[in-house]
C-alpha cells in the first residue's frame, strides 16, 4: 500500500514518508531517534506543515509531535512559561491568558508548534522584538545519538544555534519561553503614497515600537500599521468584526483572486478595487494576540528576505521597478516588518536590525518571474531567506551571510554525528 503523503498548509510541498510516528513524551522520542539511527535511517520533525519550504519534508521517518504538546509548567513570578514542543502557539495564547499573561510578540498567524515557529526563526514586527525564538530562555533537546541535552542561558553559544536551528541539531522537546502580563493594543492604520512611504519607511519603524506595511501593487499607496500597548477602551474588535474578517479573506479575497486568476488582466484594476475598500484610516484596541494576528488569508505562496534595515527603501522600489519592467501581475500584498537584531546563528537578524520584506502571491502565471526577480534583488542587498519560506538560494550562496555558520555546521557534526536529521532539503540549504 502507498503511504499517506504529507502536504504542507499551502499544498506546494507534498512528500510520502514510509513512517510516521507521534511519540507522546521526551522518553518516546529518545527511543525514536536511537531506532531510526541504528537502521542508518533519516527523521524530520513536522511541526503544524505552516512552512511554504520544504524543511520538514522527508520519504522517511516523518514526526509529529502532536501528542507532545501541552503546557508543563507556569512560573507566574519569574514571568515563565515551559510547553511541550508540539504545543500550537494558539492554544498557548490562550492558556496564558488564563494566567494573565501572554506572548511578548507573535506574527501574523498561530496556528504554527512552538518548535516549528522558532526552528525557521518566525517573527512578529517591531524594532523592539527579535524573532520568537529571542523568546526561548530554556530548551530541551534530543540529539542524533538520542542524548537529551538541556539548554538554558548559561549555555549561550549553543542555546542560540538550537534556537533557530530547521531542525538539523535535534528533537525540540520542550521549550521555555519569556512571557509577560497580558497587556492591551492599539491599532492605528493609514496610508501613505508609495514614494513617501518607501523613503519614511527606516524612520517610521524606529518611531513606532511596532510597524507593518502593506502595499498592494498596481496601487499607488502604502497602508501602515502601528501597535501601541494601551489602558483604552477595547472597541472597533469584538466577535462580530473578527468572524467578518475571517469571511471577507475565505469568500471575498478568494473570490478576487479566483477572478484573476480566470483574467490576469484584471489583476491591477482588482487590486486597485481592494485597496479602496479595505486600506482605509483606523483605530482599534483589543488584546495583543487579536491585533497583532490577522484572519488567516486564502492559500497563497510567500518568499521573504531579512535586509539590513537601511536597505528596505531600496529593496521596495527596486521590486516595484521589477513588476513594471516585466509587467508582472501581482495579486498579493508586499509586506515590510521590522526585527531587532539577534544572536541566533542562522536568524536571518543575526546581529543587525533587520527589514524581513516578504513578497506573497497565490498561484499564477507570473509567480516564478515575480519570485526569481525578488529574490535577486534581496540577494544583492545583502538579505537572508525566510527558512520557511520560498527561496532558491542554496548553501554556497548562503553560507557567506551568517557569520556563525562555521561554527553551526560544527554543533551539527558534534550533535548529530551520523546525519540523521538530514534531509534532501538540508543537504542542499545548508550543505
Ligand atoms: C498563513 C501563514 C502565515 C504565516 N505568518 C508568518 C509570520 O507572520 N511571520 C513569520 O515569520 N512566519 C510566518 N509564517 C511562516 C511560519 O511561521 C513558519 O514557516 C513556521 O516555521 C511554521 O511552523 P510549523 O509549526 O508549521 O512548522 P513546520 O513548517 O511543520 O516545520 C518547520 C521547521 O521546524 C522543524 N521542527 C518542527 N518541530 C520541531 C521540533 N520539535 N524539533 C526540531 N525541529 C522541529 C521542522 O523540522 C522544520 O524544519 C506563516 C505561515 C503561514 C502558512
Amino acid at each position: 500500500m502507498r503511504p499517506r503523503p504529507f502536504v504542507n498548509w499551502a499544498r506546494n510541498q507534498r512528500s510520502w514518508p514510509r513512517h510516521r510516528h507521534a511519540p507522546a513524551s521526551e522518553v518516546e522520542i529518545v527511543d525514536l531517534v536511537r531506532a531510526v539511527r541504528a537502521r542508518g535511517e533519516h527523521l524530520r520533525v513536522v511541526g503544524a506543515g505552516h512552512s511554504w519550504s520544504a524543511a520538514p519534508v522527508t520519504d522517511q521517518h516523518l514526526v509529529t509531535l502532536d501528542r507532545h504538546a501541552r503546557v508543563v509548567r507556569v512560573d507566574r513570578e519569574a514571568r515563565r512559561v515551559t510547553v511541550a514542543a508540539g504545543m500550537r502557539l494558539r492554544d498557548l495564547t490562550v492558556a496564558l491568558d488564563r494566567e494573565g499573561l501572554a506572548l511578548e510578540n507573535l506574527g501574523s498567524i498561530s496556528e504554527q508548534s512552538v518548535a516549528g515557529a522558532i526552528a525557521t526563526g518566525t517573527h512578529g514586527t517591531g524594532l523592539g522584538h527579535g524573532v520568537l525564538a529571542t523568546q526561548v530562555v530554556a530548551l530541551r533537546l534530543v540529539t542524533g545519538t538520542g542524548e537529551v541535552r538541556v539548554l538554558g542561558e548559561g549555555d549561550g553559544d549553543l542555546l542560540d544555534a538550537a534556537r533557530v536551528s530547521l531542525g538539523a541539531l535535534g528533537v525540540v522537546s520542550e521549550v521555555t519561553l519569556r512571557v509577560r502580563d497580558t497587556f492591551d493594543l492599539e491599532e492605528r492604520a493609514w496610508s501613505l503614497p508609495f514614494d513617501d512611504a518607501c523613503r519614511a519607511l527606516p524612520e517610521l519603524a524606529r518611531e513606532h515600537a511596532q510597524l507593518k506595511a502593506w502595499w498592494l501593487p498596481h496601487t499607488g499607496r502604502v497602508q501602515l500599521f502601528a501597535y501601541a500597548p494601551t489602558q483604552a477602551a477595547r472597541h472597533g474588535t469584538g466577535p462580530v468584526r473578527r468572524a467578518l474578517d475571517a469571511a471577507v479573506n475565505r469568500v471575498a479575497f478568494t473570490g478576487v483572486l479566483g477572478l484573476g486568476r480566470a483574467a490576469p488582466g484584471l489583476i491591477p484594476s482588482l487590486s486597485r478595487l481592494v485597496g479602496k475598500t479595505y486600506f482605509h484610516a483606523r483605530r482599534r484596541v483589543d488584546r495583543s494576540d487579536r491585533l497583532l494576528n490577522v484572519a488567516m488569508p486564502p492559500r497563497h505562496l510567500e518568499m521573504e528576505y531579512g535586509l539590513p534595515l537601511a536597505a528596505t527603501t531600496e529593496a521596495w522600489r527596486a521590486t516595484k521597478r521589477l513588476i513594471e519592467r516585466e509587467r508582472l501581475r501581482v495579486n498579493f500584498v508586499q509586506e515590510a516588518r521590522f526585527v531587532a537584531a539577534d544572536a541566533c546563528h542562522l536568524s536571518p537578524a543575526y546581529q543587525r536590525e533587520s527589514c524581513q520584506l516578504g513578497a506573497y502571491m497565490a498561484p499564477s502565471a507570473d509567480l516564478e518571474r515575480y519570485f526569481r526577480g525578488f529574490e535577486a534583488i534581496a540577494l544583492g542587498l545583502d538579505g537572508r531567506p525566510h527558512w520557511g519560506k520560498i527561496f532558491h538560494a542554496r548553501a554556497a550562496e548562503l553560507a557567506p551571510r551568517y557569520p556563525r555558520w562555521d561554527r553551526f555546521q560544527a554543533l551539527r557534526r558534534e550533535l548529530d554525528p551520523d546525519g540523521v536529521f538530514v534531509s534532501e532539503f538540508l543537504r542542499e540549504v545548508l550543505g
